[in-house]
């Protein structure tokens, strides 16, 4: 039944013949129906309509619709979410507003298996604001010990992007509020990758990616939720256009939309985010338990194979699935070079520095077949040294 489920749902992408794709948690492949969206806002909406597509195509709602899409996926009620910007540029605006609310507290708590670019954001946030706030990284093992109530914000990604590492949100958040402590969840590892229950969890902010797991395309916008109490009291500090109350009343003086609607800056790409809002059609049907437990099955799976088959390479993720998102990493000194032979051989993942090789599971589309294939590859490359050949060495800006 649920095999049922997961064949139609891969027949709905476009996969180039003879690749195994386990990069889908770097970038999701193309949805079939995408093209034809994009083409229909290029030729009916951009093309024949003009400026009048904003009304007549519902341009000025997509934010909103597609946030009410991923919603579904993640917990979270209609109307909390808003798909816009970056990850990165939502983390700006959901830290300042968190931040905003947290009275005298300063310190920031994250720790340092977060993605840089969350760290980078907190920063650069910490010194615009200038306020004396402070960014605390503390080890991935030390987070819970270290919410106490001197702590302003925790901003926390769900999955490490190295290891697939998941923290646990529950308790997480339940002690980060015992502290009068407010939450940042960031979920690019973990909306379409497993079920997330924001709602459930009480959870404040959380901010997540459109490229990955949702399949949005290379740039997708990002989303950002706000819990629906706290909405009409955050005070944002990127104040757009789009989220002002009467964005055509064209005042000088901003005042904030109602709800989410503030949470939006300026002019939304909108052939992006009609990709996007159709790429989410194909979890229609989806449930997202069914999902994890599939993906649990394809990561175990790869972890047996490739541990009987490579045994120069090292598991660098939880061997525990229910502490694993859904990705498997294994360290190798040569990793680089080894998944550039890989790539070579129609298997992507891709690498994270310093020497891990990463692979991302990706239910809607990849069977065990996938996997058995991937792990033979892999065992061919390493027992034949297919590695250690100098083109596979030169770095390419993207790894
Ligand atoms: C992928 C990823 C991002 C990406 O941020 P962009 O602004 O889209 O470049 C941010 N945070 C985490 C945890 C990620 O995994």
């Amino acid at each position: 039944m649920t095999d049922d489920i997961f064949a139609r749902t891969r027949a709905l992408f476009e996969l180039p013949e003879g690749i195994v794709y386990l990069d889908g948690n770097s970038l999701g492949p193309l949805p079939r129906t995408v093209r034809e969206r994009v083409l229909a806002e290029i030729d009916q909406g951009w093309g024949e309509r003009l400026i009048r597509g904003w009304n007549e195509r519902g341009w000025i709602d997509l934010q909103l619709d597609v946030g009410n899409r991923i919603a579904r996926l993640i917990g979270a009620p209609e109307g909390s979410v808003v798909a816009a910007d970056s990850t990165s540029v939502n983390l700006f605006k959901v830290l300042t507003a968190a931040l905003g609310m947290a009275g005298d507290r300063k310190i920031v708590l994250s720790d340092s298996g977060n993605f840089p670019t969350d760290l980078y954001v907190a920063q650069g946030a910490v010194k615009a604001l200038g306020q004396g706030h402070e960014l605390k990284i503390v080890a991935p093992e030390e987070v819970e010990a270290s919410i106490t109530a001197d702590v302003a914000v925790l901003m926390i990604t769900q999955v490490d992007y190295r290891t697939g590492r998941l923290h646990d949100m529950a308790a997480l958040t339940a002690k980060a509020h015992e502290q009068g402590v407010i939450t940042i969840w960031d979920l690019c590892h973990s909306a379409g990758a497993l079920p997330v229950d924001l709602a459930g969890c009480n959870v404040d902010f959380a901010i997540g990616c459109g490229y990955k797991y949702l399949n949005g395309g290379p740039g997708a916008p990002a989303f950002l939720y706000v819990r629906p109490d706290h909405a009409d009291r955050v005070s944002p500090s990127l104040c757009g256009w789009m989220g002002h109350e009467a964005p055509f009343a064209f005042d000088l003086d901003y005042r904030p939309a109602r709800g989410i609607d503030r949470m939006r800056v300026g002019t939304p790409a909108i052939l992006s985010l009609a990709a996007l809002h159709t790429a989410l059609e194909v979890w229609d049907g989806v449930d997202m338990n069914a999902l994890r437990r599939r993906s649990i099955v394809l990561s175990e799976r790869f972890i047996k194979e490739v541990e009987a088959r490579c045994p120069e390479l090292e598991l660098a993720s939880p061997r525990d699935p229910s502490v694993r998102g859904s990705q498997v990493s294994f360290r190798f000194r040569e990793g680089y070079a080894a998944m550039q032979a890989l790539i070579a051989e129609g298997v992507i993942g891709d690498f994270r520095a310093p020497d891990i090789m990463r692979f991302g599971f990706t239910p809607l589309y990849i069977s065990e077949a996938d996997v058995v294939t991937a792990a033979q590859t892999l065992e061919r490359i390493m027992r034949d040294r297919l590695w250690d050949r100098p083109e596979y060495r030169m770095r390419s800006k993207v790894t």
